[in-house]
């Protein structure tokens, strides 16, 4: 029995260009309580890898967290699988808007402590005693309301590509710390305003919505499905897009384009840009925009020291990469002095 990848990321490539089979990217989430998450992992992975699905799914005591990539031709097969999990019966699939061949090119299922690393002690509150959940048209109804608060509970990097109008975007760099602001802020308003939250697909809203029910908030809703899904219904119902810009992704697209508009600027010129990109040098990789123009003057780096970096040996750059963890272990994602236009 397998319980591992054998294929390397570019070998996947080559046989998913090879196949040109048509491919679903959508993602789920559940809190449940998970036994024994080792067993359900291997369980996962046995199933999936013979469906040839692909993607990124974290298993914990606490739930699952999925991003896949779905053959499409496998897809209702997929879907029974699910269902025949008691806790994943009717699970709510997000289908991403902009399908991609290559979202994912490896199946990782992995067993962590949390599915959404918050830092917090669980034992204390009930993380299914969640907010009100709204769907695309409550959403659009309810943020008019002059006694809503409407905050992004995504980071900085997130947000900064793509948010609501009039949402609070908090300029931090974890859900833990945005937590902490946000009860902050509106302390004293824990009775008389409603707290309304989004993410990316609802994950962290949900926890969110608990953690605040159980700081003493009285009125507490999450847009349900998160982006993803708002975007779906706004444009299956034809309803006004109160979303601006990209919805940022964790697969190798980085953003889903929600609207036209384009709310950030390059990083390095200042120019209207909105895409993200990692930095060339292995050992730094930041995450950071950058402009097509200063993706060729830079050579696709962050700075002229990384650019410095990239042009020596390949076996020198291996030497002075060892022990240094790169920017997607470095608490600061996407922040840099070396980034004039990084706010
Ligand atoms: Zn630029
Ligand atoms: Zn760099």
């Amino acid at each position: 029995m397998q319980l591992y990848n054998k294929l390397s990321a570019k070998e996947r490539e080559a046989l998913l260009e090879e196949a040109g089979e048509e491919r679903l990217t959508l993602s789920f989430y559940k809190y449940a309580k998970i036994g024994n998450p080792h067993l359900f992992r291997n369980h996962l992975f046995v199933t999936w890898h013979e469906q040839d699905v692909l993607g990124r799914i974290y298993v914990a005591h606490e739930g699952i967290n999925a991003q896949l990539s779905v053959p499409a031709k496998r897809f209702k097969e997929f879907k029974e699988f699910l269902d025949g999990i008691n806790f994943l019966k009717d699970v709510r699939l997000n289908i991403a808007i902009e399908q991609d061949l290559k979202s994912f090119l490896k199946l990782k299922v992995k067993v962590r402590d949390k599915i959404v690393a918050d830092g917090l002690n669980d034992e204390t509150f009930d993380v299914t005693n969640k907010g009100v959940h709204v769907d695309a048209v409550a959403f659009n109804e309810l943020i008019e309301d002059p006694d809503v608060v409407l905050v992004d509970m995504r980071n900085h990097y997130e947000s900064e590509i793509g948010h609501f109008k009039n949402a609070i975007t908090p300029d931090v760099d974890t859900f833990r710390d945005s937590l902490d602001i946000i009860e902050e802020d509106l302390r004293d308003h824990k009775e008389d305003k409603k707290l309304v939250m989004y993410c990316t697909g609802g994950i962290r809203c949900e926890k969110a919505s608990a953690y605040y029910k159980h700081k003493g908030f009285k009125n507490v809703f999450q847009l349900e499905g998160g982006i993803i899904e708002y975007a779906r219904q706004v444009e299956n119902l034809g309803l006004e897009n109160k979303f601006l810009g990209k919805n940022f992704v964790f697969d190798h697209r980085r953003g889903e384009r929600i609207t036209n508009d384009i709310i950030s600027h390059c990083h390095q010129c200042g120019e209207p840009c909105d895409t993200h990109t990692n930095c060339a040098n292995q050992a730094c990789h930041l995450l950071f925009i950058q402009c097509e123009k200063c993706a060729v003057a830079m050579e696709n780096c962050c700075s002229d020291d990384c650019i410095e970096i990239i042009h020596l040996p390949e076996e020198e750059q291996k030497r002075r990469r060892q022990g240094i963890p790169n920017s997607n272990k470095i608490f600061k994602k996407g922040r840099s002095e070396k980034l004039k236009f990084k706010k």
